[in-house]
Protein backbone atom coordinates (compact mmCIF):
# COMPACT_ATOMS: atom_id res chain seq x y z
CA UNK A 1 0.00 0.00 0.00
CA UNK A 2 1.36 3.58 -0.60
CA UNK A 3 -0.05 7.08 -0.09
CA UNK A 4 1.05 10.22 1.18
CA UNK A 5 0.50 13.97 1.26
CA UNK A 6 1.70 17.33 0.26
CA UNK A 7 3.94 18.87 2.66
CA UNK A 8 2.31 22.26 1.48
CA UNK A 9 0.93 23.11 5.24
CA UNK A 10 -0.35 21.60 8.44
CA UNK A 11 -2.95 18.61 7.56
CA UNK A 12 -6.65 18.97 8.18
CA UNK A 13 -9.79 17.56 9.29
CA UNK A 14 -10.38 16.69 5.47
CA UNK A 15 -7.04 14.71 5.30
CA UNK A 16 -7.71 12.62 8.12
CA UNK A 17 -11.42 11.45 7.34
CA UNK A 18 -10.71 11.02 3.32
CA UNK A 19 -6.91 9.21 4.05
CA UNK A 20 -5.35 9.55 7.17
CA UNK A 21 -7.72 7.66 9.19
CA UNK A 22 -8.42 5.00 6.91
CA UNK A 23 -4.19 4.43 6.89
CA UNK A 24 -3.94 3.76 10.61
CA UNK A 25 -6.81 1.84 10.81
CA UNK A 26 -5.29 -0.57 7.46
CA UNK A 27 -2.04 0.35 9.26
CA UNK A 28 -3.36 -2.16 12.16
CA UNK A 29 -5.26 -4.70 10.51
CA UNK A 30 -1.94 -6.09 9.33
CA UNK A 31 -3.13 -7.28 5.89
CA UNK A 32 -0.70 -5.34 3.97
CA UNK A 33 2.60 -6.44 3.89
CA UNK A 34 4.61 -3.43 2.74
CA UNK A 35 2.97 -0.19 4.06
CA UNK A 36 4.65 3.22 2.34
CA UNK A 37 3.37 6.77 2.95
CA UNK A 38 5.55 9.20 1.16
CA UNK A 39 5.71 13.04 2.17
CA UNK A 40 5.19 14.34 -1.81
CA UNK A 41 7.88 17.53 -1.30
CA UNK A 42 9.11 17.25 -4.39
CA UNK A 43 5.74 17.00 -5.56
CA UNK A 44 4.75 20.36 -3.70
CA UNK A 45 7.42 22.31 -5.25
CA UNK A 46 5.63 21.88 -8.64
CA UNK A 47 3.74 24.97 -7.63
CA UNK A 48 5.53 26.33 -4.48
CA UNK A 49 8.95 26.92 -6.58
CA UNK A 50 8.97 30.08 -5.34
CA UNK A 51 8.77 29.36 -1.80
CA UNK A 52 10.84 25.89 -0.94
CA UNK A 53 11.16 26.93 3.20
CA UNK A 54 7.09 26.19 2.90
CA UNK A 55 7.76 23.14 1.60
CA UNK A 56 10.74 22.39 4.01
CA UNK A 57 9.28 23.27 7.09
CA UNK A 58 6.54 22.00 6.32
CA UNK A 59 7.68 18.26 6.05
CA UNK A 60 8.31 17.84 9.99
CA UNK A 61 4.48 19.42 10.29
CA UNK A 62 3.32 16.19 8.09
CA UNK A 63 5.08 14.12 9.83
CA UNK A 64 4.18 15.41 13.47
CA UNK A 65 0.65 14.48 12.03
CA UNK A 66 1.37 11.27 11.24
CA UNK A 67 2.64 9.88 14.05
CA UNK A 68 -0.30 12.41 16.45
CA UNK A 69 -3.04 10.21 14.04
CA UNK A 70 -1.33 6.93 14.74
CA UNK A 71 0.92 6.47 11.90
CA UNK A 72 3.77 3.97 13.43
CA UNK A 73 7.05 4.07 12.13
CA UNK A 74 7.42 0.31 13.57
CA UNK A 75 4.74 -1.00 11.20
CA UNK A 76 4.54 2.00 8.02
CA UNK A 77 7.84 3.13 5.88
CA UNK A 78 7.48 7.21 6.43
CA UNK A 79 9.77 8.82 3.83
CA UNK A 80 10.36 11.95 1.95
CA UNK A 81 9.93 11.53 -2.01
CA UNK A 82 12.83 13.69 -2.88
CA UNK A 83 15.02 11.27 -0.90
CA UNK A 84 14.46 8.52 -3.43
CA UNK A 85 16.15 10.11 -7.00
CA UNK A 86 14.53 7.19 -8.71
CA UNK A 87 11.37 8.31 -8.76
CA UNK A 88 12.47 11.02 -10.76
CA UNK A 89 14.47 8.67 -13.00
CA UNK A 90 11.14 6.31 -13.58
CA UNK A 91 9.09 9.98 -13.96
CA UNK A 92 11.34 10.44 -16.73
CA UNK A 93 10.37 7.60 -18.73
CA UNK A 94 6.69 7.22 -18.31
CA UNK A 95 6.60 11.06 -19.55
CA UNK A 96 6.97 8.85 -23.49
CA UNK A 97 4.06 6.82 -22.48
CA UNK A 98 1.59 9.86 -21.82
CA UNK A 99 -0.04 12.46 -24.14
CA UNK A 100 -0.06 16.22 -23.38
CA UNK A 101 -3.49 16.22 -24.30
CA UNK A 102 -4.38 13.01 -22.07
CA UNK A 103 -2.91 15.34 -19.61
CA UNK A 104 -4.80 18.52 -20.41
CA UNK A 105 -7.96 16.47 -20.13
CA UNK A 106 -7.24 15.03 -16.32
CA UNK A 107 -10.30 16.23 -14.28
CA UNK A 108 -8.33 17.05 -10.79
CA UNK A 109 -5.59 18.95 -13.32
CA UNK A 110 -7.80 20.86 -15.12
CA UNK A 111 -9.23 21.86 -11.56
CA UNK A 112 -6.62 22.65 -9.59
CA UNK A 113 -4.99 24.91 -12.77
CA UNK A 114 -8.53 27.09 -12.19
CA UNK A 115 -8.14 26.81 -8.57
CA UNK A 116 -4.30 27.95 -8.52
CA UNK A 117 -5.59 30.92 -10.88
CA UNK A 118 -2.19 29.49 -12.88
CA UNK A 119 -4.12 30.35 -16.62
CA UNK A 120 -1.64 30.29 -19.24
CA UNK A 121 1.57 30.50 -16.90
CA UNK A 122 1.34 26.42 -15.55
CA UNK A 123 4.45 25.27 -14.27
CA UNK A 124 5.52 22.19 -16.88
CA UNK A 125 6.59 20.26 -13.38
CA UNK A 126 2.96 21.04 -12.01
CA UNK A 127 1.05 19.67 -15.32
CA UNK A 128 3.34 16.30 -15.21
CA UNK A 129 2.50 15.65 -11.49
CA UNK A 130 0.40 13.43 -12.50
CA UNK A 131 2.92 11.15 -14.31
CA UNK A 132 5.48 11.33 -11.12
CA UNK A 133 2.60 10.24 -8.83
CA UNK A 134 2.74 6.99 -11.44
CA UNK A 135 6.41 6.26 -10.50
CA UNK A 136 5.53 6.70 -6.98
CA UNK A 137 2.63 4.17 -6.73
CA UNK A 138 3.93 1.82 -8.66
CA UNK A 139 7.94 1.96 -7.94
CA UNK A 140 6.65 0.75 -4.36
CA UNK A 141 4.58 -1.93 -6.65
CA UNK A 142 1.40 -0.51 -4.64
CA UNK A 143 -1.87 -2.42 -4.66
CA UNK A 144 -3.59 -0.46 -2.97
CA UNK A 145 -3.72 3.68 -2.67
CA UNK A 146 -6.34 4.87 -0.09
CA UNK A 147 -6.92 8.55 -0.69
CA UNK A 148 -9.81 11.77 -0.98
CA UNK A 149 -12.00 11.25 -4.17
CA UNK A 150 -10.11 13.99 -5.70
CA UNK A 151 -7.27 11.67 -6.55
CA UNK A 152 -9.32 9.44 -8.42
CA UNK A 153 -8.37 11.09 -11.72
CA UNK A 154 -4.88 10.64 -10.71
CA UNK A 155 -5.28 7.03 -10.11
CA UNK A 156 -6.91 6.22 -13.62
CA UNK A 157 -4.09 8.29 -15.14
CA UNK A 158 -1.67 5.64 -13.26
CA UNK A 159 -3.46 2.50 -14.40
CA UNK A 160 -3.31 3.76 -17.99
CA UNK A 161 0.53 4.57 -17.95
CA UNK A 162 0.62 0.28 -15.84
CA UNK A 163 -1.22 -0.89 -19.30
CA UNK A 164 0.54 0.75 -21.70
CA UNK A 165 3.94 -0.24 -20.09
CA UNK A 166 2.72 -3.76 -19.56
CA UNK A 167 1.54 -4.15 -23.14
CA UNK A 168 4.60 -2.31 -24.61
CA UNK A 169 7.88 -4.08 -22.47
CA UNK A 170 5.50 -7.32 -21.14
CA UNK A 171 4.13 -7.31 -18.09
CA UNK A 172 6.13 -5.56 -15.14
CA UNK A 173 3.80 -2.99 -13.24
CA UNK A 174 1.70 -3.73 -10.85
CA UNK A 175 -2.39 -2.28 -11.51
CA UNK A 176 -2.99 -0.39 -8.60
CA UNK A 177 -6.66 0.06 -6.80
CA UNK A 178 -7.83 3.46 -5.35
CA UNK A 179 -9.53 2.86 -1.98
CA UNK A 180 -12.12 5.73 -1.20
CA UNK A 181 -13.41 6.13 2.04
CA UNK A 182 -16.67 4.66 2.89
CA UNK A 183 -18.36 7.29 4.36
CA UNK A 184 -20.06 9.67 1.08
CA UNK A 185 -19.40 13.06 3.14
CA UNK A 186 -15.83 12.10 3.67
CA UNK A 187 -15.12 11.59 -0.18
CA UNK A 188 -14.22 15.36 -0.58
CA UNK A 189 -14.69 17.58 2.66
CA UNK A 190 -15.80 20.53 1.28
CA UNK A 191 -13.83 24.20 2.75
CA UNK A 192 -15.16 26.42 5.42
CA UNK A 193 -15.63 29.09 2.72
CA UNK A 194 -18.29 26.27 0.72
CA UNK A 195 -15.55 25.71 -1.96
CA UNK A 196 -15.96 21.93 -3.21
CA UNK A 197 -12.78 21.14 -1.28
CA UNK A 198 -11.16 21.65 1.71
CA UNK A 199 -7.96 22.26 1.14
CA UNK A 200 -3.99 23.26 2.43
CA UNK A 201 -3.40 25.79 -0.29
CA UNK A 202 -6.72 27.17 -0.37
CA UNK A 203 -6.61 28.26 3.26
CA UNK A 204 -10.12 27.45 3.57
CA UNK A 205 -9.85 25.38 6.85
CA UNK A 206 -9.95 25.89 10.79
CA UNK A 207 -6.70 25.96 12.39
CA UNK A 208 -7.08 25.16 15.85
CA UNK A 209 -2.88 26.00 15.83
CA UNK A 210 -3.88 29.80 14.60
CA UNK A 211 -6.41 29.90 17.09
CA UNK A 212 -4.98 28.67 19.83
CA UNK A 213 -1.74 31.19 19.73
CA UNK A 214 -3.92 34.39 18.78
CA UNK A 215 -6.40 33.62 21.78
CA UNK A 216 -5.12 30.91 23.95
CA UNK A 217 -6.02 27.84 24.61
CA UNK A 218 -8.20 27.64 27.44
CA UNK A 219 -10.43 30.26 25.24
CA UNK A 220 -10.49 27.86 22.32
CA UNK A 221 -11.19 24.65 24.46
CA UNK A 222 -13.79 26.33 25.92
CA UNK A 223 -15.66 27.16 22.87
CA UNK A 224 -15.29 23.59 21.89
CA UNK A 225 -16.59 22.08 24.78
CA UNK A 226 -19.42 24.81 25.16
CA UNK A 227 -20.56 24.34 21.64
CA UNK A 228 -19.94 21.14 20.60
CA UNK A 229 -21.99 18.68 23.10
CA UNK A 230 -20.81 14.97 22.51
CA UNK A 231 -24.13 13.34 21.06
CA UNK A 232 -24.23 15.85 18.40
CA UNK A 233 -23.05 17.32 15.26
CA UNK A 234 -21.68 21.03 15.73
CA UNK A 235 -19.76 23.64 13.80
CA UNK A 236 -17.39 26.12 14.82
CA UNK A 237 -17.86 29.53 13.50
CA UNK A 238 -15.22 32.10 14.38
CA UNK A 239 -17.71 34.87 14.86
CA UNK A 240 -19.31 32.87 17.83
CA UNK A 241 -16.09 32.05 19.10
CA UNK A 242 -14.54 35.49 19.38
CA UNK A 243 -17.97 36.61 20.87
CA UNK A 244 -17.89 34.06 23.30
CA UNK A 245 -14.83 35.33 24.72
CA UNK A 246 -15.87 38.70 25.11
CA UNK A 247 -19.44 37.86 26.47
CA UNK A 248 -18.60 34.71 28.39
CA UNK A 249 -14.76 34.88 29.10
CA UNK A 250 -14.15 38.78 29.68
CA UNK A 251 -17.37 40.19 30.48
CA UNK A 252 -18.81 37.68 32.74
CA UNK A 253 -15.96 35.68 34.37
CA UNK A 254 -12.68 38.40 33.40
CA UNK A 255 -14.94 41.01 34.57
CA UNK A 256 -15.88 39.34 38.32
CA UNK A 257 -12.63 38.70 39.14
CA UNK A 258 -10.94 42.28 37.75
CA UNK A 259 -13.79 44.01 39.73
CA UNK A 260 -13.18 41.86 43.01
CA UNK A 261 -10.06 42.15 43.03
CA UNK A 262 -9.27 45.54 42.69
CA UNK A 263 -12.03 46.45 45.42
CA UNK A 264 -9.91 44.33 47.95
CA UNK A 265 -7.31 46.40 47.01
CA UNK A 266 -8.77 49.85 47.05
CA UNK A 267 -10.98 49.48 50.39
CA UNK A 268 -8.44 47.20 52.03
CA UNK A 269 -5.17 47.64 50.50
CA UNK A 270 -4.96 44.27 49.19
CA UNK A 271 -5.88 42.18 52.78
CA UNK A 272 -9.32 41.22 53.91
CA UNK A 273 -10.39 41.62 57.31
CA UNK A 274 -11.76 38.81 59.29
CA UNK A 275 -14.89 39.69 60.77
CA UNK A 276 -17.86 39.26 59.15
CA UNK A 277 -21.67 40.55 59.23
CA UNK A 278 -23.98 38.46 56.61
CA UNK A 279 -27.06 39.41 55.19
CA UNK A 280 -30.10 38.30 53.78
CA UNK A 281 -28.68 38.66 50.01
CA UNK A 282 -25.90 36.67 50.61
CA UNK A 283 -27.62 33.33 51.30
CA UNK A 284 -29.04 33.03 47.87
CA UNK A 285 -25.61 33.50 45.95
CA UNK A 286 -24.24 30.48 48.66
CA UNK A 287 -26.82 28.17 48.13
CA UNK A 288 -26.26 28.59 44.15
CA UNK A 289 -22.50 27.46 44.90
CA UNK A 290 -23.46 25.16 47.72
CA UNK A 291 -26.04 23.07 44.93
CA UNK A 292 -23.77 23.66 41.82
CA UNK A 293 -21.26 20.96 42.49
CA UNK A 294 -23.59 18.15 42.72
CA UNK A 295 -25.09 19.30 39.20
CA UNK A 296 -21.50 19.52 38.14
CA UNK A 297 -20.14 16.54 38.74
CA UNK A 298 -23.28 14.88 37.73
CA UNK A 299 -22.83 16.13 34.23
CA UNK A 300 -19.25 16.00 33.84
CA UNK A 301 -19.97 11.98 34.78
CA UNK A 302 -22.88 11.89 31.46
CA UNK A 303 -20.16 13.51 29.53
CA UNK A 304 -22.92 16.63 29.33
CA UNK A 305 -20.02 19.30 29.36
CA UNK A 306 -21.96 22.19 28.07
CA UNK A 307 -24.52 21.59 30.40
CA UNK A 308 -21.77 21.25 33.16
CA UNK A 309 -20.35 24.72 31.65
CA UNK A 310 -23.61 26.70 31.91
CA UNK A 311 -24.24 25.40 35.15
CA UNK A 312 -20.80 26.92 36.36
CA UNK A 313 -21.94 30.35 34.20
CA UNK A 314 -24.89 30.33 36.04
CA UNK A 315 -22.89 31.38 39.36
CA UNK A 316 -20.47 33.46 37.94
CA UNK A 317 -23.65 35.80 36.40
CA UNK A 318 -25.07 35.53 39.68
CA UNK A 319 -22.00 36.87 41.30
CA UNK A 320 -21.87 39.59 39.03
CA UNK A 321 -25.43 40.37 40.24
CA UNK A 322 -24.98 40.63 43.57
CA UNK A 323 -22.03 43.47 43.60
CA UNK A 324 -24.98 45.14 41.89
CA UNK A 325 -27.19 43.87 44.33
CA UNK A 326 -24.76 44.81 47.20
CA UNK A 327 -22.99 47.99 45.68
CA UNK A 328 -20.12 47.89 47.49
CA UNK A 329 -18.53 51.44 46.70
CA UNK A 330 -21.68 52.45 47.97
CA UNK A 331 -20.69 50.50 51.67
CA UNK A 332 -17.17 51.78 51.17
CA UNK A 333 -18.81 55.16 51.61
CA UNK A 334 -20.04 54.75 55.05
CA UNK A 335 -17.05 53.60 57.96
CA UNK A 336 -19.47 51.65 59.95
CA UNK A 337 -20.28 49.24 56.86
CA UNK A 338 -16.76 48.16 56.80
CA UNK A 339 -17.38 44.77 58.29
CA UNK A 340 -20.51 44.36 55.60
CA UNK A 341 -18.31 45.29 52.75
CA UNK A 342 -15.40 42.64 53.67
CA UNK A 343 -18.13 40.06 53.98
CA UNK A 344 -19.75 41.38 50.47
CA UNK A 345 -15.57 41.06 48.88
CA UNK A 346 -15.37 37.57 50.27
CA UNK A 347 -18.35 35.94 49.12
CA UNK A 348 -17.33 37.49 45.88
CA UNK A 349 -13.76 35.95 45.93
CA UNK A 350 -15.47 32.41 47.18
CA UNK A 351 -17.70 32.29 44.02
CA UNK A 352 -14.83 33.18 41.96
CA UNK A 353 -12.93 30.18 44.02
CA UNK A 354 -15.77 27.61 43.74
CA UNK A 355 -16.17 27.76 39.83
CA UNK A 356 -12.91 28.19 38.83
CA UNK A 357 -12.16 25.09 40.72
CA UNK A 358 -15.16 23.70 38.32
CA UNK A 359 -13.63 25.38 35.56
CA UNK A 360 -9.75 24.07 35.42
CA UNK A 361 -10.66 20.55 33.96
CA UNK A 362 -11.67 23.04 31.01
CA UNK A 363 -9.08 26.22 31.16
CA UNK A 364 -6.62 24.59 32.85
CA UNK A 365 -4.03 27.28 32.08
CA UNK A 366 -6.20 30.47 33.22
CA UNK A 367 -7.54 29.32 36.48
CA UNK A 368 -4.12 29.25 38.42
CA UNK A 369 -3.60 32.13 37.42
CA UNK A 370 -7.11 33.26 39.19
CA UNK A 371 -6.20 31.46 42.07
CA UNK A 372 -3.01 33.72 42.29
CA UNK A 373 -5.51 36.77 42.11
CA UNK A 374 -7.64 35.68 45.30
CA UNK A 375 -5.16 34.45 47.10
CA UNK A 376 -6.31 30.91 47.33
CA UNK A 377 -3.51 27.86 48.57
CA UNK A 378 -2.96 24.76 47.06
CA UNK A 379 -5.59 22.89 49.80
CA UNK A 380 -7.91 25.75 49.26
CA UNK A 381 -8.50 24.83 45.30
CA UNK A 382 -8.75 21.18 45.98
CA UNK A 383 -12.23 19.54 44.09
CA UNK A 384 -13.30 18.44 47.63
CA UNK A 385 -12.76 22.14 48.63
CA UNK A 386 -16.07 23.50 46.94
CA UNK A 387 -18.56 21.35 48.53
CA UNK A 388 -18.71 24.28 51.70
CA UNK A 389 -19.23 27.50 50.88
CA UNK A 390 -16.31 29.27 52.85
CA UNK A 391 -13.56 27.49 52.15
CA UNK A 392 -11.27 30.82 51.20
CA UNK A 393 -9.29 31.83 54.15
CA UNK A 394 -11.11 34.86 55.45
CA UNK A 395 -7.99 37.44 55.71
CA UNK A 396 -6.56 36.23 52.37
CA UNK A 397 -4.81 39.13 50.58
CA UNK A 398 -4.74 39.32 46.60
CA UNK A 399 -2.81 39.46 44.16
CA UNK A 400 -2.07 41.63 40.58
CA UNK A 401 -2.34 40.83 36.87
CA UNK A 402 -3.41 41.46 33.36
CA UNK A 403 -6.84 41.14 31.91
CA UNK A 404 -7.43 37.39 31.76
CA UNK A 405 -9.19 37.80 28.88
CA UNK A 406 -8.28 40.87 26.88
CA UNK A 407 -11.66 41.92 24.94
CA UNK A 408 -11.59 41.33 21.14
CA UNK A 409 -12.74 43.55 18.59
CA UNK A 410 -14.52 41.52 16.31
CA UNK A 411 -14.95 42.62 13.56
CA UNK A 412 -10.89 43.27 13.27
CA UNK A 413 -10.26 40.33 14.11
CA UNK A 414 -11.97 38.58 11.74
CA UNK A 415 -10.67 40.28 9.08
CA UNK A 416 -6.97 39.62 10.34
CA UNK A 417 -8.19 35.50 10.84
CA UNK A 418 -8.97 35.54 7.10
CA UNK A 419 -6.12 37.17 5.90
CA UNK A 420 -3.51 34.56 8.03
CA UNK A 421 -5.35 31.74 6.75
P1 LIG B 1 -2.80 21.02 -1.54
O1 LIG B 1 -3.79 22.14 -1.49
O2 LIG B 1 -1.40 21.44 -1.29
O3 LIG B 1 -2.98 20.14 -2.75
P2 LIG B 1 -4.46 19.26 -0.06
O4 LIG B 1 -5.16 19.84 1.13
O5 LIG B 1 -5.22 19.05 -1.32
O6 LIG B 1 -3.17 20.13 -0.28
P3 LIG B 1 -2.99 16.84 -0.46
O7 LIG B 1 -1.66 16.69 0.19
O8 LIG B 1 -3.06 17.21 -1.91
O9 LIG B 1 -3.82 17.90 0.39
O10 LIG B 1 -3.86 15.53 -0.25
C1 LIG B 1 -3.48 14.47 0.61
C2 LIG B 1 -4.55 13.43 0.77
O11 LIG B 1 -5.68 13.95 1.47
C3 LIG B 1 -5.12 12.92 -0.57
O12 LIG B 1 -5.38 11.56 -0.41
C4 LIG B 1 -6.40 13.67 -0.73
O13 LIG B 1 -7.34 12.96 -1.49
C5 LIG B 1 -6.87 13.78 0.71
N1 LIG B 1 -7.68 15.01 0.90
C6 LIG B 1 -7.23 16.27 0.85
N2 LIG B 1 -8.23 17.14 1.05
C7 LIG B 1 -9.35 16.39 1.24
C8 LIG B 1 -10.72 16.70 1.50
N3 LIG B 1 -11.14 17.96 1.60
N4 LIG B 1 -11.61 15.68 1.65
C9 LIG B 1 -11.19 14.39 1.56
N5 LIG B 1 -9.91 14.04 1.30
C10 LIG B 1 -8.99 15.02 1.15
MG1 LIG C 1 -4.15 18.40 -3.20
Amino acid sequence: MLTGDRPTGRLHVGHYVGSLRRRVELQNTGEFDDIFIMIADAQALTDNADNPEKVRSNIIEVALDYLACGLDPEKSTLFIQSQIPQLCELSFYYMNLVTVSRLQRNPTVKTEIKMRNFETSIPVGFFTYPISQAADITAFKATTVPVGEDQMPMIEQTKEIVHKFNSVYGDTLIDPKILLPENQACLRLPGIDGKAKMSKSLGNVVDPFVLGERYGVDALRYEIMREMPFNGDSTFVAEQFLQRINTDLANNLGNLVSRSVSMVKKYFNGTLPAERETAAVDEELAKLAASLPASVEQKMDSLHFSDALADIFELISRANKYIDETTPWALAKDESQKTRLATVLYNLLESIRISSIMLEPFMPQTMPEIWKRIGAEAEETSWESIHQFGGLKADTTVGEGAPLFPRINIEKELEELASVA
